[in-house]
C-alpha cells in the first residue's frame, strides 16, 4: 500500500518510516511529502491509497494543503497524527468519516495497522453531503425525506405509531414579491430554526417544497398524536411572534395538517396525501392553525369533486344569474352605477349565493369560463341600459387572481368589449388587495393594459389585506372601495371611523374616487356624506337586485331622494 506522509520534518518522516516498516506482514510503501502547497501540488496524490497527516505548523499552511488534497482526491483517507488531539483537527477528522486521529505517544506499528485497516476498510455509500439535504436550511430535501418516510412506514407494524406533520407557511409568496427572493430566503431560514427548536431531537425537520415542512412522528413516549400535539401548540406560540426580515418585522402564519398511518402498510403518498388534505382545510381558517386528517376530509373533498363537475355544467347550460346592487352618488343623490354579483340559479337547491361555488370555481380554474360569462353579461346589460337612455350608469364586475393566470385573459376581455361596442369608462373591474399582491407583475401589466381598454379598476375590500400605498399609486386604481366590515361599525367604533376617514382623504389626495361598501343605516350613510365619501352601495339603499328590477329603479327618479330623508332627518 502507498502511503502519503504531509509533514514539516523529515525526522518525523524517518520515525514513521521505521514504524510502517515494522507493521507484521505489511507491505507499505511511505514517501514523504514536505508541507509546502507548491510541493503537493506537484505530487500526484491519486497514487497513494492513505494520507498521514503529521506536523503542520502553520495553521494556513495547513488549510491550503487540505484544499489542494481535497482538489486532488476527495475521497484521500487520512489519519492525522497529533501529540493531544487539538480541536481544529478533531473537526477536521470529525468532518470526514473516513479519518482517524491517532495520539504520537501511544502509536505503535499494531496501533498503525489497525488505522490503517479502518480507514482502508471498503466504506458504505455514504451519500455526498450535498445529497439528500436541502442547501438553504440544512434540513433534509424531500426525495431523502420520502425514502426516510418509505422506510418507517414498511417498518411500522401497528396503525396509529407513526405520524406526519405538514408545515405550510401561509402566503408566503407575498413576501417573496414585496421583499423580494433575498428576504423571502432568510424569512425560510429562520421559520425553519424556529420550528425546529419547537420539536424534540428525535424529531426530525425536513424541507419538503419552498414553503413546506414536514416532520414524522414514530416510536412515541405516550401516543402518537399526544406527542404531536405537544409540538403544535408550541409551533403555533412560536409563530406569533414577528420575524425580522429586510428591517421589517413580519408576521408570518403556519396551517399544518397531520395524518397517521391508519393501517398498517401503507403508502407514502397517501399519508402526504391525507396530511395535505388536512393542511388544506386548516389553511382556511385565519391565522396559524393545524387539523387532523379524518376520513370525512376525503368525504368532503370527493362533495368539492361533484360540486366542480356541477358548476361545469351549469356554466354550459347558463344556470348562472347576475345581480346588481346599486351605487348611490352622495353629492347628486343618483344612481351611477351597480355591481354586478353572480348567483347560481340551481335547478334543485335554488338561487345560490357566491360564498356555495366561488371558492370552488376558484379553486378548479372555472371561475375563468364563468368570469367571461360575468364580463360578457354586464356588457350586455350596459347595452340594453344605453337604449334605455342610462348611458351614463357604470357596471361593475369582480375579477378573481385566478382570472389572472389566463394568459388571454385582457385580450379576451378586449375582444367581448370591441364585439359589443363598450366605450371608454362604463365598465369597471373590482379587484381585491390580495389578488394584487398575490399575482404581483403579472396583475400589474395586464391591469395596465385593461386600463388603456377603458375598464376603470378599483380596489374592493379595502383595508383587510395586505396593500402597500406606494404599490397602490403606481397601478391604475381609480377607485377605492372601503370594506364592509370598517362600514358597519364606523358609528360605533371610533377606531374603524378614523380608519373610513383616512382612507376617503388618501383616496381623494391621490385622486381617486371612494366608494364606502356595505351601508346598512341612515346613521352610516350620514356619516359618510359627512366626510365626504364619493358613492354609497349597500342594502340601505338597496340588496342586489335582477337585471329588470335595478333598470326599473333607475327609472323611478325620486327612488334616492326618499331613501335620503331619514338620513337628513338625523341632521
Ligand atoms: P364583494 O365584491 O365584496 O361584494 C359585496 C358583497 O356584500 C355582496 O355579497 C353583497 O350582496 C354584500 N353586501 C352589499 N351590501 C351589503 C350590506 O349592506 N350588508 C351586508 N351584510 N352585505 C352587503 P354577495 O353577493 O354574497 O357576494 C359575495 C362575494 O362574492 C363578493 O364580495 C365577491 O367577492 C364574490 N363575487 C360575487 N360575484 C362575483 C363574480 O362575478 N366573480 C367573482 N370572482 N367573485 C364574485
Ligand atoms: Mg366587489
Amino acid at each position: 500500500m502507498r502511503i502519503l506522509l504531509i509533514a514539516d520534518q523529515e525526522a518525523e518522516f524517518k520515525e514513521l518510516e521505521s514504524l510502517v516498516g515494522s507493521i507484521e506482514g505489511g507491505r507499505h510503501q511511505l514517501v514523504w511529502c514536505r508541507a509546502d502547497i507548491r510541493v503537493l501540488q506537484a505530487t500526484p496524490v491519486t497514487r497513494f491509497h492513505l494520507v498521514l497527516w503529521g506536523q503542520v505548523s502553520d495553521a494556513l499552511a495547513s488549510r491550503r494543503l487540505l484544499a489542494e488534497l481535497q482538489r486532488q482526491k476527495r475521497d484521500a483517507p487520512i489519519l492525522l497524527l497529533t501529540d493531544k488531539p487539538p480541536a481544529g483537527a478533531d473537526a477536521v477528522a470529525c468532518a470526514r468519516g473516513d479519518s482517524d486521529i491517532l495520539l504520537r505517544d501511544q502509536l505503535t506499528p499494531g496501533v498503525l495497522a489497525r488505522a490503517i485497516r479502518r480507514a482502508m476498510a471498503p466504506r458504505k455509500e455514504q451519500p455526498a453531503p450535498s445529497q439528500g439535504v436541502d442547501p438553504l436550511t440544512g434540513l433534509t430535501n424531500r426525495s431523502e425525506f420520502r425514502e426516510q418516510l418509505d422506510r418507517i412506514l414498511a417498518d411500522a407494524t401497528t396503525p396509529e405509531s407513526v405520524g406526519l406533520l405538514l408545515i405550510d407557511v401561509d402566503q408566503f409568496k407575498k413576501v417573496n414579491a414585496s421583499y423580494g427572493q433575498v428576504a423571502g430566503d432568510a424569512l425560510i431560514q429562520l421559520i425553519a430554526e424556529r420550528i425546529a427548536s419547537c420539536l424534540s431531537a428525535h424529531h426530525a425537520l425536513a424541507r419538503i417544497g419552498g414553503n413546506e415542512f414536514a416532520v414524522v412522528y414514530q416510536n412515541a413516549l405516550g401516543s402518537v398524536e399526544s406527542e404531536c400535539r405537544i409540538n403544535l401548540e408550541r409551533i403555533i406560540a412560536a409563530m406569533a411572534k414577528p420575524f425580522p426580515v429586510a428591517q421589517h418585522a413580519i408576521r408570518m402564519n403556519v396551517s399544518m395538517g397531520i395524518a397517521m398511518n391508519k393501517e398498517p402498510g401503507m403508502s407514502v403518498d397517501l399519508m402526504l396525501a391525507n396530511a395535505d388534505m388536512a393542511m388544506r382545510i386548516a389553511k382556511r381558517e385565519k391565522g396559524s392553525n393545524y387539523q387532523f386528517y379524518t376520513r370525512d376530509m376525503t368525504d368532503a373533498a370527493q362533495k368539492i369533486l361533484r360540486l366542480e363537475a356541477e358548476i361545469r355544467r351549469a356554466i354550459r347550460n347558463e344556470e348562472f344569474v347576475l345581480h346588481y346592487q346599486p351605487r348611490i352618488d352622495n353629492n347628486t343623490h343618483r344612481i351611477v352605477g351597480a355591481e354586478g354579483l353572480v348567483r347560481w340559479q340551481h335547478p334543485s337547491r335554488g338561487l345560490l349565493p357566491p360564498s356555495e361555488f366561488i371558492a370552488v370555481a376558484e379553486e378548479s380554474g372555472l371561475i375563468v369560463p364563468l368570469g367571461y360569462w360575468v364580463v360578457h353579461q354586464a356588457c350586455k346589460g350596459l347595452n340594453d341600459l344605453a337604449l334605455k337612455g342610462f348611458d351614463e350608469v357604470q357596471l361593475a364586475v369582480n375579477v378573481s387572481f385566478k382570472q389572472f393566470q389566463d394568459k388571454n385573459f385582457v385580450q379576451t376581455v378586449a375582444n367581448i368589449m370591441r364585439k359589443m361596442d363598450i366605450h371608454e369608462g362604463r365598465l369597471e373591474f373590482e379587484l381585491t388587495e390580495t389578488t394584487m399582491m398575490i399575482e404581483g407583475q403579472a396583475v400589474d401589466q395586464s391591469l395596465r393594459r385593461l386600463s388603456e381598454l377603458g375598464i376603470d379598476i378599483s380596489l374592493d375590500e379595502l383595508g383587510t389585506g395586505y396593500s402597500s400605498f406606494a404599490h397602490i399609486q403606481r397601478l391604475p386604481i381609480s377607485v377605492l372601495k372601503i370594506d364592509r366590515s370598517f362600514v358597519g361599525s364606523v358609528t360605533t367604533n371610533e377606531d374603524d371611523a378614523t380608519i373610513v376617514k383616512a382612507i376617503i382623504n388618501l383616496a381623494h389626495s391621490l385622486n381617486m374616487q371612494v366608494i364606502a361598501e356595505g351601508a346598512e343605516t341612515a346613521e352610516q350613510v350620514s356619516f359618510l356624506g359627512k366626510n365626504r365619501c364619493d358613492q354609497v352601495q349597500g342594502y340601505f339603499f338597496s340588496k342586489p337586485l335582477t337585471f329588470a328590477d335595478i333598470k326599473a329603479l333607475l327609472g323611478q327618479e325620486d327612488f334616492v331622494d326618499r331613501r335620503i330623508q331619514s338620513v337628513l332627518a338625523l341632521g
